[in-house]
């Protein structure tokens, strides 16, 4: 039996040290049942947020305010570590607490050195912004591997500069699949035979030449599925802050149920339309090596969360999930000149594609052509090649909803429901994927809240019970 599991925590579930505390019961509870876990843990919450904020506000050369931020985070990371080692205040300073503060003190300070570096050039660039975000990772994992030691769990600090090896595209860099299982084999697996946890950051990966990159925003979920494939897990387990994947984000639609499985691929459409629980990149090397993913609480760590497979389950409602994805633009191209002629299309892509700029959902008539696209600071660029083809207009603030479900094939009758729904909202662009598993539509970005909500109450006020949960607790009436 394969008993290698990878298990995320996101940053929720290591925000302070009750959080870590919890992680660490979470983990030394599958090595009791036999496990052999290699923990991916992400940031603190809000870290990488404020990282990139004292590396913007340093560019602008405001460089006592960028210090300020990296202050507050020196006092928070170091009182975490005093937290999880002392439990209460001890009265001899622990040794291992001391060294603890000692490399936090040392990282902290060469933060520092890249903020005054930044304020004193006034330029930052993608390289220098990865290094600048990477700290949240970097200081995470090795401070919690340290602490599971407290918590009575043989673990060991892997840098995941060394393992997740990526290309050079800052911000959003592409691992580089048979590097990373190699190097996993040689940092990661010696480990495990010793009966050690490893423990590394999510999101950060470094070049060939081991120049720091990272993933994307929600990148850690990305490392996960890299390192469970990589070292052919049994199973990958992404611990966050929900039940599970939800019909809806709990945030905006709290009536939203559990979903208790869901599909690989209704999960990776739902991930790229905008269900911030999942990474979109996430469900691929899970997929590739058929490893199944489960999305669980870690304040909730008794809940069955969701399970992701290969197959859907038969489900008597169409739709599994909504989602939403903001701050998009749609960008309407129009050249009658081009009635009747070919090549328009791919003329108009190979403007998106040198721009390298993804389009999410297309629309077309004879003459003109519908582009949703996310809000960037590419898209005027853009625009102005565009025009030298056709007229061109893009209007911003729009919302793409997306509702997935293997059982929309074939069933009739759905979009009637759908749109009766949301009647009342001003829809832009509407398609249903060739994948014919999900329903998108634009719209204001200002309707997108009630939209869901509307649609949740249409499609999952008679839950099939075999499929969706409520929260315990929460009355199922
Ligand atoms: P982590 O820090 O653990 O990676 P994230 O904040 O990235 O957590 O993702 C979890 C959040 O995703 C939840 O708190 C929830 O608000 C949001 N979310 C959006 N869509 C969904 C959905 N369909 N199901 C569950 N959560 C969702
Ligand atoms: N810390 C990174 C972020 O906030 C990666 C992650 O948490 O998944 O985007
Ligand atoms: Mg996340």
């Amino acid at each position: 039996m394969n008993r290698l599991v990878v298990m995320k925590f996101g940053g929720t579930s290591v925000e302070d040290p009750a959080a870590i505390r919890r992680t660490a019961q979470i983990v030394a509870g599958r090595v009791a049942k036999g496990s052999q876990p290699v923990v991916v843990v992400s940031a603190m919450a809000k870290v990488t947020d404020l990282l990139i904020s004292a590396a913007n506000t340093a560019a602008r050369g405001d460089r006592a305010s960028a210090l300020a931020i990296t202050e507050r985070l020196r006092i928070r990371h170091k009182d975490t570590a005093t937290a999880l080692a002392n439990g209460s205040k001890a009265a001899q300073p622990d040794p291992m607490l001391v060294a603890t503060h000692a490399w936090m003190e040392s990282d902290f300070d060469s933060l520092d050195e890249i903020l005054r570096g930044l304020a004193a050039v006034g330029e930052l660039t993608p390289r220098i912004g990865d290094m600048v975000v990477s700290y949240g990772e970097r200081i995470s994992s090795r401070m919690i591997a340290e602490a599971f030691a407290h918590y009575g769990l043989k673990a060991a600090h892997v840098d995941a500069r060394s393992c997740i090896v990526t290309d050079a595209q800052h911000g959003k860099a592409i691992p580089q699949d048979a590097l990373i299982e190699q190097r996993l084999r040689q940092h990661v697996m010696p480990h495990i035979a010793e009966g050690r946890v490893p423990v590394m950051g999510g999101f950060i990966g470094a070049t060939e030449q081991g120049v720091t990159t990272t993933l994307g925003r929600g990148g850690s979920d990305f490392t996960a599925a890299l390192v469970g494939g990589g070292i052919d897990a049994g199973a990958i387990e992404i611990w966050t802050d929900v039940n599970g994947i939800m019909t809806a984000d709990p945030r905006v639609c709290p009536e939203a149920l559990r979903v208790k499985t869901i599909s690989f691929e209704e999960a990776a459409e739902l991930a790229y339309f905008g269900a911030k629980v999942l990474h979109p990149a996430t469900i691929l090397p899970a997929v590739k090596k058929n490893i199944p993913v489960f999305v669980l609480n870690s304040k909730n760590p008794e809940n069955g969360g969701t399970r992701i497979t290969a197959l859907a389950a038969h489900c008597r409602s169409p739709f599994k999930s909504i989602a939403v994805k903001k701050r998009l633009t749609i960008m309407d191209v129009v050249a009658s000149r081009m009635l009747m002629s070919h090549g328009y299309l791919r003329a108009i892509f190979e403007v998106f594609d040198k721009h390298k700029c993804p389009v999410d959902m297309v629309s077309t008539s004879e003459v003109s052509v519908s582009l949703s696209l996310d809000s960037n600071e590419k898209l005027p660029a853009i625009a102005a090649d565009l025009s030298k083809l056709a007229d061109v207009k893009y209007e911003g603030r729009k919302a793409l909803v997306c509702m997935v479900g293997e059982n929309i094939r074939g069933q009739n009758g759905i979009a009637a429901r759908v749109f009766q729904a949301i009647r009342h909202v001003n829809l832009r662009m509407i398609s249903q994927g060739a994948s014919e598993i999900n329903m998108s539509f634009m719209i204001e970005e200002d309707d997108a809240e009630e939209a869901v909500r509307c649609l949740h109450a249409e499609f999952f006020s008679d839950p099939d019970p075999e499929i969706f949960d409520r929260d315990p607790g929460r009355p199922t009436a």
